[in-house]
């Protein structure tokens, strides 16, 4: 059981959302403050995750990493005891958060921690970024990354990715690299939460390949470019497998890589409550009435979702067991976790 479940990633990835108080006021946020309420993880609860994610590393002979985010995790008034617990436990952690909070004194305290990684945003480059993040926002973002790097913490740049600023991702990955960024990923906007007013901003399944494809060139052109962008969006399966860069086995029956779900993550609110993504509000359990490693194992959710074969538009395909598509995705624009993914070419016969 468990092999089947842990196939292709020796690190369990734990999202752990501490609170969800902030100050950012972004479009296209999948977090809705008014729907999920003003709250922080209480330190009982806090060190139950910790402890019940070393109990699940152990069982299943995983290393792990906890992302730390909200929110924005500063804003939880006990951040430094949960950091410190965490650290205590040796796990990897990363902080996934606003720039508003990130001042000379935090990003020492996340230095003495032993932190090495801190998310930061750019949607944009200026004028579109601080129309989606708010006015001065992306200097600030910079000065941000500054301080970050003083520290040696590596400031891991996040894109989300929408009709709006779909023009802008080359830039803003030259962006990256022209200031010493060593980590760039974007993610599609998932129209969900604060999102879902934006879903007439999803970019179309024709435009969003030429994205893809127009990433992998540039990774493919400079080596620099490749060590500097992840690709972790599913769909970056198909075009690197039609370029040859990937080797795909249609005779294969083991989940090889693609949408993580129910194999190798989880996510955590704030009053622990669990979903499988963060993309996915599908609560399959709670860290106070039972354990993270049986929430994982014995979900229903989960198990259904684990049932592949149950992605009817991606059954047939030959990547079935590579990409998936986003699910969160598919749930988000139809209601229904095995449906289209709306931006995969394939399915809609492009
Ligand atoms: S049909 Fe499904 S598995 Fe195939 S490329 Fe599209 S999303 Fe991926
Ligand atoms: S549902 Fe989408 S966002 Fe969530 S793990 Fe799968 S591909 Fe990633």
């Amino acid at each position: 059981m468990k092999d089947n479940i842990i196939q292709h990633n020796r690190r369990f990835n734990l999202q752990w959302h501490i609170t969800h108080r902030c100050k950012g006021t972004c479009w296209h946020c999948y977090n809705d403050i008014s729907v999920t309420g003003c709250l922080d993880c209480d330190l009982i609860t806090a060190r139950k995750i910790v402890d019940d994610f070393v109990d699940l590393l152990s069982r299943f002979d995983m290393d792990g990493k906890i992302h730390v985010t909200g929110g924005d995790p500063f804003l939880h008034p006990h951040l430094a005891s949960i950091l410190e617990y965490i650290a205590s436990n040796n796990i990897e952690i990363s902080i996934m958060g606003n720039v508003t909070e990130v001042n000379n004194q935090n990003v020492q305290m996340l230095h003495d921690f032993g932190i090495n990684e801190y998310q930061v945003s750019i949607d944009g480059m200026q004028s579109t970024h601080d129309a989606i993040r708010g006015k001065g926002n992306f200097e600030m973002t910079m000065q941000a990354i500054e301080k970050l790097k003083a520290q040696n913490i590596i400031p891991a740049v996040m894109f989300t990715l929408h009709r709006l600023n779909q023009h802008e991702i080359i830039k803003v990955i030259g962006l990256c690299n022209n200031n010493g960024i060593k980590s760039f990923n974007f993610s599609r906007m998932i129209p969900l939460g604060k999102g879902k007013k934006l879903s007439q901003a999803m970019i179309s399944p024709l435009r969003y390949k030429d994205i893809l494809t127009n990433i992998v060139d540039l990774t493919e052109e400079n080596r620099e470019y490749c060590n500097l962008i992840g690709k972790k969006d599913p769909l970056f399966i198909p075009i690197l497998a039609e370029k040859k860069l990937i080797q795909i086995n249609p005779e294969n029956r083991k989940i090889c890589s693609g949408c993580y779900l129910g194999i190798n993550g989880l996510t955590i609110l704030p009053k622990g409550e669990v979903v499988p993504c963060r993309r996915l509000p599908l609560i399959i359990g709670n860290v106070n009435t039972t354990t993270l490693y049986n929430i994982f194992l014995n979900s229903k959710t989960l198990n259904t979702i684990r049932n592949i074969k149950k992605i009817v538009p991606c059954k047939k395909c030959i990547y079935l067991y590579y990409c998936r598509g986003c699910r969160a995705m598919a749930y988000a624009v139809h209601g229904d976790v095995f449906g289209i993914d709306p931006q995969c070419w394939l399915q809609r016969g492009i």
